[in-house]
This record gives structure tokens, sequence and C-alpha cells, in this order.
């Protein structure tokens, strides 16, 4: 886990002041992999900060977005998650127990930098399906969940 030293050396390249509730913010998205909501979010820090009113939580937010220290993300269910993961990565997302994990860059790197004669910037992929866990789980249940329609 990174340090206040280094998390405030973060939020400063970034061109931001380091104040308490930026700090309190960075340090729980970078100590999580869950890709927390802002209620999320504002539900962590709390715990740390309890004086961190919810709008306050939002522009911190807000603020690291643009900054460029995390990034939004927005998938099926329209919620907008954040992540202070930067480096090159695609998202799992589970149909099953709605978790959003990271994927390898690896696993969906781009063929070309000019596909069709295009400038490829940024790439973002998307996995959908079960988790490694619900997956187990599945595999455990055999195949009779498959067989009986859920809820008979
Ligand atoms: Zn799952
Ligand atoms: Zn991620």
């Amino acid at each position: 886990m990174e340090s206040r030293t280094d998390l405030s050396r973060r939020l400063r390249e970034h061109g931001l002041r380091v104040t308490l509730p930026r700090l309190a913010v960075l340090e729980c998205l970078a100590a999580s992999k869950s890709h927390p909501t802002a209620e999320e979010v504002e539900a962590a820090v709390n715990r740390a900060v309890p004086t961190a009113s919810r709008a306050s939580v939002y522009n911190v937010l807000h603020s690291l977005a643009d900054a460029g220290l995390v990034e939004e993300l927005v998938f099926d269910d329209a919620v907008t998650r954040y992540d202070a993961n930067l480096q090159r990565h695609h998202h799992f997302v589970c149909t099953r127990c709605r978790r959003v994990l990271d994927v390898d860059w690896s696993a969906a790197a781009p063929l070309s930098a000019r596909p069709g004669g295009h400038v490829v910037e940024s790439v973002s992929v998307t996995f959908r399906g079960l988790c490694a866990e619900c997956a187990r789980q599945a595999e455990a249940a055999g195949g009779a969940a498959r067989r009986s329609p859920i809820g008979t």
C-alpha cells in the first residue's frame, strides 16, 4: 500500500494541492481493487475522516478524475466507478456477482496501432462472464442448475 507521502507526491505531480479529503479519497481508491462507486468511496472515507460530507467526497472524486489521477468507469449498470490503477489494463464484469475486476493488458492488447488507418489513442476492453469464484461455484453445483430453470 502506498504511503501518504507517496500519495501526496502523486497529488502534487498532477497539480493538486494536498488536502486531507483528497488524501483520504485517493488512499481509499489506491488500496481498493474493487472499482468502488462514489457511495462506496464516501462510506469508506467517512470511516477514516468522519467529517467528510457527501458533496466534498464527490468534488474530490471529480477533481481527481479531471487531474487524471483516477479513471471514471461506467459499465452495464450505468453507475460511475472509480479506479486508481493507472497502469494499462482491461476490465472483467461478472454477470453473476457484478464485481468489476482488472484484467491484464496483454489479454487483449491491440493487434495494430493503426487499424484501418485510424490512429488508436486508447483501448478499453470489457470482458463479461463468470469471475473465477462464480465459475468455481457454478462448476461445483454441476450441470443441475443449467438443466432446471432458476426458481423451480
Ligand atoms: Zn462473480
Ligand atoms: Zn481497473
